[in-house]
């Protein structure tokens, strides 16, 4: 089947809910990614930092070859070994205590909040159950997640969205403070913002967070379903602020691109999932958990969030320079290898510039592009993405 029919189909049979460009990718190895036309390009979306490891990296393909002649699925009615060995793991490698596993980042952010709920109801007050986010943050799409996101775009048409939620603008500790009360049952932030923007919040600001937490005895919950698994050069991003959350979600790149979701948990508050509290069919399964478990032990052996710090230096460094002789942009930052450079003039057109001379890139919002290569890029990769940007932002408006 050629390209512009597979096309047409898609017009035809998709609900029309994704702005899709207009090429079809067949294949994928480590920083490239093919089309259906034999077109090659270097990767700098990984699927939305979902692919840390890069396209068809050979332990984790290794793992998929495995587990799926091994054993697919079972459901949490039983135990397997791969799910137990994975959440030993993140508690090994983070703050936490307990794991639970589910398919998505919404999912996560979901459990997140039921447990938020549940915990502040039965240690507080019946009444106690609001959860404080941030203005243009992002926790995904399904209707407590996204009536969480603070961005009306996302929420429009969607009404009624679901009571218990506040926002307060970003890195703003004051507005937080004077936000929270004797309902709030938790804050849930992302320690950068990514969809909103690439926003790098000040130094004091988690830790601010953490401190009004303990004060009043709200959970703070980061949603790092975006910055984890060593996208900001840390294998957490909160690793950098200095503290410990009470809840962290994670998804995205935990398996690589196959899909898991992860809701991690101190002890005490994890205590209130009792049996039948909450559950998954699919959470964990020993499929996912394999290649989540390949995934994250080749981050952690090979230092990879190392690497990310290193790579993402060089390419903010360069970046910078650029911006001393490129007007469009206005500002570079970020952490590790999630980046964003903020533009005078909407990020779209430069995206496609982008992807016509072989380099796929994302945006944050209107203004804002955003960087977030597979964590394994190397320099002349880092080199070349910086020369088609430069060309690419050096263009008319
Ligand atoms: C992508 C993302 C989500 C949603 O994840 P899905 O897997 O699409 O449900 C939630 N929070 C953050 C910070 C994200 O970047």
């Amino acid at each position: 089947m050629d390209t512009r029919e597979l096309l047409e189909w898609s017009a035809r049979y998709h609900t029309p809910n994704y702005g899709r460009v207009p090429i079809c990718l067949v294949r994928g190895d480590g920083m490239r990614v093919w089309d259906s036309e034999g077109r090659e390009y270097l990767d700098f979306a990984a699927g939305i930092a979902v692919v840390a490891l890069g396209h068809c990296h050979p332990r984790v393909t290794g793992a998929i070859r495995e587990a799926a002649a091994t054993l697919l699925h079972v459901s949490n009615l039983y135990h397997s070994a791969p799910q137990i060995h994975l959440a030993k793991l993140l508690c090994d490698h983070s703050f936490a205590d307990r794991v639970f596993f589910c398919n998505s980042g919404a999912e996560a952010n979901e459990a997140a909040i039921k447990l938020a709920r549940k915990y502040a109801k039965e240690r507080f007050a019946s009444d106690r159950y609001e959860v404080i986010a941030a203005r243009n943050s992002f926790h995904g799409r399904t209707l407590a997640t996204v009536t969480a996101t603070g961005q009306e775009k996302y929420q429009h048409g969607f009404e009624p969205l679901m009571p218990g939620f506040k926002h307060v603008p970003y890195n703003d500790l004051r507005a937080m403070e004077r936000a929270l009360d004797s309902r709030t049952a938790a804050i849930l932030v992302e320690p950068i913002q990514g969809e909103g923007g690439v926003n790098v919040p000040d130094d004091d600001y988690l830790p601010g967070l953490r401190k009004l937490c303990d004060e009043s005895g709200a959970l703070l919950i980061l949603d790092e379903v975006q910055t984890g698994v060593g996208r900001t050069g840390r294998l957490w991003a909160y690793e950098h602020a200095g503290i410990e959350p009470d809840v962290l979600t994670l998804a995205k790149a935990l398996a690589n691109g196959v899909p898991m979701g992860a809701m991690l948990a101190r002890e005490e508050v994890a205590r209130v999932l009792t049996p039948g509290s909450h559950a998954s069919t699919f959470g964990g399964t020993p499929f996912v958990a394999s290649v989540a478990l390949a995934t994250l032990a080749t981050v952690i052996e090979e230092k990879i969030p190392e690497r990310a710090a290193r790579m993402g230096r060089h390419l903010v460094e360069g970046l910078r320079a650029l911006a001393g002789s490129v007007p469009a942009i206005r500002e570079v930052r970020g952490r590790g290898l999630l980046i964003g450079i903020e533009l005078d003039r909407p990020a779209g057109p430069v995206v496609e510039r982008c992807r016509e001379a072989g380099l796929l890139v994302l945006t944050a919002g209107e203004r804002v592009l955003r960087l977030a290569p597979p964590l394994i890029v190397e320099r002349p990769d880092c080199d070349r993405a910086l020369a088609v940007l430069a060309t690419a932002l050096g263009g008319p408006a």
